[in-house]
């Protein structure tokens, strides 16, 4: 039985962090010097994992995608993936990574049931990776992009554009996108939780970034849509499709059904959402799958988060969260909530 929240959307996709844990440190992500990391005892183990993901599924949830932190760096990965890849009722099983550790694994992650990848890349640019993520693995991710065409193909990537970083290259990246067969979708910079020196300045907008598009490859069509996915997809005259995800200018709260467990499971039903709902205290403390499946429900049905909108509201703009306050609790991270 699907459930609705208080704005009749309803509980369809969840993100799963399966750790906290990354191998980058993106700018607009990770941009400290150092982290505090969850306890590892804290950490839902598969089993833990699997059971919740059971109730969500009989809640009406049909599309789950493994996030991080870096996912890759979560141990038997394709364990957790085999598991989740036998419920018929996930529809849609995705992951995001950032493919540093792709190319050897990416066999077994497709023979293990995984359906579809999301691979982010925001730049081509060997000295330029390495100011955006501070290591020097271009080389592994392009060889992971590499290990995708063949594993799964028509997988996505992820490119977040920050003006005066990688604005540059939205053409050479679209580009490299349609070369390999990829949907590359671009992604405004969002003051999210990690984004410490986020300021609007930086962000390109949907518009900037449709008219750099059109006046390097001529007309744009939009491509009519359907479903509740966050990105708006165009069509270039040769057939290449693009999506962009406006998430800062032009937010799309009012179909969001999506929610977020974090690797010791809390639950958060907005990506600017304060406060998390505790699962692994019941999970661990003996709760029925009734009683998990109640709590959810109750939850799920008195929610009005509409983050992304309250903070288009507001006039003066800065990041969401003093470093500090993030220092003290790092579930307020986006490398912890999962993106
Ligand atoms: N580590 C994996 C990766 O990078 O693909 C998965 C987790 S990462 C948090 C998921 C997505 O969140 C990435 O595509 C990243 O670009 C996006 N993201 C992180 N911080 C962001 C920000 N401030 N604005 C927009 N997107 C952001
Ligand atoms: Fe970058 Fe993803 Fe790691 Fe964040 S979690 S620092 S976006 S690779
Ligand atoms: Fe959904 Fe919150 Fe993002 Fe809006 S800001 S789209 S409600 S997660």
């Amino acid at each position: 039985m699907p459930v609705f929240d208080a704005h009749q959307r309803p509980l369809r996709n969840l993100r799963l962090s399966v750790t906290d844990r990354c191998n980058l440190r993106c700018q607009y992500c990770m941009p400290e010097a150092d982290y505090l990391w969850l306890p590892r005892e804290d950490i839902l183990q598969f089993e833990e994992i699997d059971r919740l993901v059971d109730q969500f599924l009989e809640l009406g949830v049909d599309k789950v995608r493994l996030t991080g932190g870096e996912p890759l760096l979560r141990r038997d990965l394709p364990d957790l993936v085999t598991r989740l890849a036998r419920k018929p009722r996930i529809r849609d099983f995705a992951m995001t990574t950032n493919a540093v550790l792709l190319a050897p694994v990416a066999g077994a992650l497709k023979a293990a049931g995984l359906h579809r990848l999301t691979i982010s890349l925001d730049t081509l640019q060997p000295d330029r990776f390495v100011k955006l993520a501070r290591f020097d693995e271009l080389g592994r991710v392009i060889a992971g992009i590499d290990a995708a065409v063949d594993t799964f193909p028509g997988f996505k990537i992820d490119t977040v554009m920050i003006r005066g970083v990688n604005d540059d290259e939205l053409i050479p990246l679209l580009d490299f996108a349609r070369e390999r067969r990829a949907e590359i979708r671009f992604i405004e910079y969002m003051d999210v939780g990690g984004a410490t020196s986020w300021s609007m300045q930086q962000v390109v907008s949907r518009q900037d970034m449709l008219a750099t598009i059109a006046a390097h490859h001529g007309p744009v069509e939009p491509v009519p849509e359907t479903s509740s996915a966050p990105a708006e997809r165009y069509r270039l005259a040769d057939g290449t499709v693009f999506g962009i995800i406006a998430s800062t200018t032009e937010p799309f709260c009012k179909s969001c059904d999506r929610s977020r467990l974090t690797a010791d499971g809390l639950w958060y039903l907005c990506l600017y959402g304060a406060r998390g709902v505790d699962l692994r205290g019941p999970l661990r403390g003996g709760a029925s799958d009734e009683a998990l499946r109640e709590l959810v429900t109750g939850v799920w049905h008195a929610r009005t988060d509409r983050g992304a909108e309250a903070r288009l509201s507001l006039r003066e703009r800065s990041p969401l969260i003093p470093v500090n306050t993030l220092r003290r609790d790092p579930h307020l991270e986006m490398h912890t909530r999962g993106g």
